[in-house]
Parts: C-alpha cells; structure tokens; sequence
C-alpha cells in the first residue's frame, strides 16, 4: 500500500502515470495533481478501468506554497513526484519537508525568472567561481541535505534518463566494470522524426533554454565553457546509424564530477538534426528565445513562453514520431591494471512507446526512471536520506528495473569512441 502524488500531466509526466498504474501492487493509491485538471481528468478517465490503482485529481498551482501543503496533508503521500517545471521544485521540496513527503524530481532547479537581482548575484559568482554559465546548477537543491537527512526523508534529484539513468550507469561502470574511471562521454540520440520543420521533443522552454547556451565540459578538476554548439563531431549510433553530435552542458556533468573526484574528464553530447539548428538560430537571433519580459500592447509577454504556446505540444508529438533513441555513456579507464573501454546504453523505440502509453520515447524514456526512482524508494530498496543524485545509490535495483520496465540496458566492451 503507497501513496505518490504526482505534480504535472504534460508529456514525462503522463508516462510516469501509465507506469505507476501498471505496477498498482506498489502504487496503490495516486493524486495527479495540475495547473490544467482537465488533463489530468482525462487520463483518468483512460486508465481507471484498466488498472487497480486509486487515481484522484487536484488542480494544483506548484508556485503557491499553502496550497501545496494543504494538498499534501490533505492527500498524504508518502512521495511526491514533481514532473512539472524545475522552476518550483525547490518551492515542491519545502512542502515536502513541511508534509513529511520522500520528494523526486527529473531536472535541476532553474529560476523562471532569470532576471531577479537576488538570484542573478548569486549567477555571476557561480558562473565566475565555476566557470559554467548554464541556468541550472545543483547547488540550491544539495543544500537541502541536512534538512531532507534530518527527517529521515529522500530528495531524488534528476530522475529521468539524462540526468538520471545516467548517473545510474556510471555508478554501475563503477561497480562492475573498472577500478578507476578516467573519462566519460554521455551521449544522447534522438534519431526520431515528428514530421514538423522545428518541434522540440520535451517542455520548449527548458529544452531551448539548455541547447541555446553555452556547452561545458568538465576536465582537469576545471570546467571549459564554450559558444554554443562549437565542437561537434558524427557518431555512428546502434539502432539510429550516424548523427552529427554537438558538445553541451549538462546537469549530470556537476554531480557526477562531485561524487567520482577521479575522473579526469566527462562529457555530453546531444544529437541535433540541421534543420533543428538553423531554425533554433533564427529564433535565437530575432529574440524569441530571450527569457525577458517585453511589453506588447500593454501586455508583458516572455518571448520564449510565447513561442512555447505556438510550437506542437511534446505530448502531442506520440502518433506521429518514428525512430528511435539511444542513450548511454562510454567510459575508458582501469580494471585489474589494464586499460579497458566500456559502452552502455538504451535504445527506445519512439512508435513502440507510444503503442505501450500513448507517448514518444523522449517522455516514455524520462517517465519510465522516474516510476522506477520512485518504486524503489517506496518498496525501502533505497533509504539512504538526504537531497541525492542517483550516483549515490545502489545501482543494480534500478538497472534491473529499467530492464523489467521498458529501457533495458546494451552493452559493449568494443565501442568506438567519440573523436
Ligand atoms: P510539459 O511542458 O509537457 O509538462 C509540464 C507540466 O507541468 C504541464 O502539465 C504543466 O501544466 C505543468 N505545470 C507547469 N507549471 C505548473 C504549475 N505552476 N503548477 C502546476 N503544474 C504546472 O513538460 P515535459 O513533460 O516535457 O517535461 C517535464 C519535466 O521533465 C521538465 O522539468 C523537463 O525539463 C524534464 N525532463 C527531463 C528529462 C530527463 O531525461 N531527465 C528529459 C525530458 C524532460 P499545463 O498542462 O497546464 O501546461
């Protein structure tokens, strides 16, 4: 008997809810809770005959604290899963704490409004104290730890596949695999096609907020910044065939390099298709990805949540989207005092997720980690308290459930590394 509460209904979050509802010995009871419950009440409707999980609705706004805490107490979870926007999660982490809730994320806390002189201050030293200029870092979430640990509770932070599963497998590399790691390439393939000229696969807001800045990569105990989208390089993907990837800053980068000092260098590549690149400049360039208000009319209008209500909606992308993904990291490094190259990864199938859920594999492969996170907390697999990313937990339980739950792991002892 659990309960979990879960905030969103966009396109992680719809996939997390089909997976609670297929394994209901474990999630007995579930609350979606949204800013549109029609949404939710709709997924309701689809699900409940179909599964022996309890499913209640609640329109929740995640920026108004009381309300949330009313929720909580009211509903009682014993987790709440926030699969909305990192702009509240650290709002969704106090209610926690106030409520006595484990509490899981997919992405790191970034500010809506980037621009708040408070939050900007502490930016500028970041960026010059770190040396990476991305939005998001882990620090405001990490010092949560003494408060989660104090209570006996989890934060997970991160997730979904990347961060999250990512994590997961260096911590099984670690494990498994090599005695000292020296370096880590993260790679990320969307080889799927939705037939549009410019659709972003997850929420446009953060996905254009992360591609449109700087790359970083962590080598040497330093982090290098560099224009966006400046090294790139092809890969030759299972399942996918060859992609141009391109150099970007990723959250899992700052706590993987945290919690595995000895690692020399790590990191991540995405894949972009040219037409995605040529119209994401052109935004760029007339100003709609800038995340500052503008008037208009007498209206104050941010450019990019504009664009966002005009772009496909990612939950929408399912029917229409062929291919696959394929997700993993490669490592090169030391076992039994030889050098030894490891790949592992995951290749989803985008219209084999939507047959199972009704969802593209970006959300399908997001969800899935999310439901197994959570699983794995409620079934008191992984207890250790605190605000963590995964890398600090055992991986086995995890891997062996993202093999059961639709993302099962490939490996390879011979992969051809990133130039
Ligand atoms: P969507 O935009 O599809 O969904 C976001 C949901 O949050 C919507 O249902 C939205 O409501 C709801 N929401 C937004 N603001 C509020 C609010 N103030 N109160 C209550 N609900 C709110 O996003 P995705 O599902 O694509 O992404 C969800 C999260 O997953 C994002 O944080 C994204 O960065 C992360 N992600 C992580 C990945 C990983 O591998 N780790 C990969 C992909 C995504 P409404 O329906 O009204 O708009």
């Amino acid at each position: 008997m659990s309960r979990a509460l879960i905030i969103g209904c966009g396109g992680v979050a719809q996939v997390a809810i089909h997976k609670c509802c297929q394994l209901d010995s474990v999630f007995t009871d579930l609350c979606i809770a949204s800013r549109t419950k029609s949404k939710c009440d709709k997924i309701k409707e689809e699900l409940q005959n179909k599964t022996k999980t309890n499913i209640t609705t609640k329109q929740i706004d995640a920026n108004d604290f009381n309300a949330l805490v009313k929720l909580f107490n009211e509903y009682k979870p014993e987790i709440v899963m926030n699969l909305g926007m990192p702009y509240q999660n650290l709002i969704i982490m106090d209610a926690c704490l106030e409520c006595n809730c484990h509490y899981l994320d997919t992405a790191a806390y970034e500010p809506e409004d980037v621009d708040d002189p408070t939050w900007r201050m502490n930016y500028e030293k970041r960026v010059k104290e770190k040396g990476f200029s991305a939005y998001f870092d882990y620090s405001y979430q990490w010092e949560y730890k003494d408060k989660f640990e104090k209570k006996g509770l989890i934060a997970l932070l991160g997730c979904g596949f990347d961060p999250g599963v990512t994590q997961a497998y260096v911590a099984y590399a670690k494990k498994h695999e090599f005695d000292r790691i020296d370096t880590i390439d993260i790679l990320d393939c969307n080889g799927g096609d939705h037939g549009y000229p410019f659709a972003t696969n997850f929420n446009p807001e953060i996905n254009l907020r992360e591609v449109s800045s700087e790359g970083a990569y962590y080598e040497d105990g330093k982090w290098h910044s560099i224009p966006a989208m400046s090294i790139h390089s092809k890969y030759n993907f299972d399942g996918v065939g060859e992609k141009d990837i391109y150099l970007l800053h990723h959250e899992e980068i700052e706590s993987i390099a945290k919690n595995y000092p000895e690692i020399k260098r790590i990191r991540f590549y995405m894949t972009f298709g040219e037409s995605y690149i040529r119209h994401m400049k052109c935004l760029e360039n007339v100003g709609m990805l800038s995340t500052t208000p503008i008037e208009y009319e007498g209206k104050k209008i941010v450019p990019i949540q504009f664009l966002k209500a005009l772009l496909p909606d990612p939950a929408s992308l399912g029917p229409r989207t062929v291919g696959k993904t394929n997700i993993g990291c490669i490592f090169k490094g030391i076992k039994d005092g030889k050098e030894k190259t490891y790949y592992i990864y995951n290749v989803c199938d985008h219209q084999e997720s939507y047959k199972e859920v009704g969802s593209q594999a970006i959300s399908y492969t997001t969800g899935v980690p999310a439901m197994c996170g959570a699983m794995l907390i409620l079934k008191k697999i992984w207890t250790t308290p605190g605000a963590n990313t995964l890398e600090i937990y055992d991986p086995d339980p995890f891997i062996e459930a993202l093999d059961k739950y639709g993302l099962p792991k490939r490996e390879s002892y011979n992969p051809i590394m990133v130039k």
